[in-house]
């Protein structure tokens, strides 16, 4: 139970409790008449009797908070790379979208197939693992990163200018040496299109210019960033 939890549940205890024996109270003085229990007994007993409920119900509730936080949970992330998820990343990046002119980049790891047909779909899988911890290492706070495909990854800059997304998009497509397990490691490239997002673009508009710009890119040969013109 978290210090939160705790108190919430003695606030809850005394909210309760305190009704019930000005309740109780009420009865005893004129119900049953001033004298019929004494008025420690009646607020020890319903104390008594009132706590166990209370408790009950708090334990509950977190649970119910618990659930619902987990469920929002799997409906929002990647449970493969820990990123959000296609959906979510939409979700954020239309809200950043509407209040930040930025950059949007879309990264496609290159020859991916190849990775699982010469290791094996597991070593695929932890790569793409890796590639993710190691986006997360290149952003700010308030970046928007998500897994919007199988091997490909969106992310938008809020605020930034095209000289400085460039910069990051080509540390990403130099990508990074994955351990296979085997004593190899492999090295592990990304193709990268970038976007300049203006006032008023929408986010399918940021997107699809990126989509062409990734696909300049990998044409030209993959392992590096094109902007869109
Ligand atoms: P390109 O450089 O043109 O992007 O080549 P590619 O092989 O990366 O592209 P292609 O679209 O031909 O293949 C994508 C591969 O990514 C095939 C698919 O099995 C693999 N892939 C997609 N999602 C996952 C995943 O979650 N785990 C693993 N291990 N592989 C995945
Ligand atoms: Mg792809
Ligand atoms: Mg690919």
């Amino acid at each position: 139970m978290s210090p939160r939890s705790v108190r919430r549940a003695i606030f809850n205890l005394v909210v309760l409790l305190v009704p019930l024996n000005l309740l109780a109270i009420v009865v005893q003085f004129f119900v049953l008449g001033s004298d019929a229990i004494p008025l420690a007994d009646i607020v020890l007993l319903t104390s008594i009797v009132g706590t166990p409920f209370m408790l009950g119900g708090q334990f509950i509730g977190a649970r119910q908070v618990a659930t619902k936080d987990r469920l929002v949970e799997m409906a929002t992330t990647d449970m493969l790379t820990r990123l959000p998820n296609r959906r979510a990343f939409m979700e954020r990046a239309r809200s950043a979208l509407s209040r930040h002119k930025g950059v949007m980049l879309l990264l496609d790891a290159d020859h991916f197939k190849d990775i699982n047909d010469n290791y094996g779909h597991a070593t695929g899988d932890h790569c793409l693992q890796v590639m993710a911890d190691h986006l997360q290492g290149l952003l700010r706070s308030n970046d928007v990163i998500g897994r919007v495909g199988g091997e490909e990854f969106a992310i938008f800059l809020p605020n930034v200018t095209m000289e400085t997304a460039r910069q990051i998009g080509q540390r990403i497509s130099m990508g990074l040496l994955v351990e296979t397990g085997t004593g190899a490691s492999l090295q592990v490239t990304v193709s990268v299109g970038a976007a300049t997002v203006g006032p008023h673009m929408t986010l399918d508009e940021a997107l699809r210019d990126a989509d062409i710009a990734l696909y300049r890119a990998k044409t030209a040969g993959r392992a590096r960033i094109e902007i869109a013109a």
